[in-house]
């Protein structure tokens, strides 16, 4: 074969293989971020849940005061039980907006690891495309 022709087909192979992997990489980073997303769905939707169970627990505290307030039994544990079960929703609501907030925030390179902005293009450590 010409040997300009087999450097140029060479050229040309080099090309579609460096391409090639920039392609995985892109769709590895699409993945990363589509998983990302559905965490972050599926925090909100743990949110959303906690908040609801917190909603009953108050309408449930608010009859008991109501009870209360027409002489009908209530113990003090039946209140002091909803009144942690309160708590220990609202500690975990905390928590879960907190991931939820340092998921927004951040972003991890997929190539080196770094930790970066949400607002970063290309990573400040290697320059890979976030
Ligand atoms: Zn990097």
């Amino acid at each position: 074969m010409d040997t300009k022709l087999q450097s140029f087909l060479d050229k040309v192979k080099d090309t579609a293989s460096r391409t090639g992997r920039s392609v995985g990489r892109a769709a590895d980073a699409a993945g990363k971020k589509a998983s990302e997303m559905a965490a972050a769905t599926r925090l909100n939707l743990r949110i959303f849940d906690l908040n609801t169970e917190c909603d009953v627990l108050f309408r449930d505290i608010g009859r008991m005061v109501y009870e209360l307030h027409r002489g009908d039994e209530v113990t003090s544990e039946d209140m002091d039980a909803k009144l942690e079960e309160v708590d220990a929703k609202k500690e975990q609501l905390a928590e879960l907006r907190d991931q939820l907030a340092s998921m927004r925030s951040v972003s991890i390179c997929p190539n080196c690891g770094r930790t970066c902005s949400r607002e970063d293009s290309f990573c400040p450590g290697c320059g890979t495309e976030l």
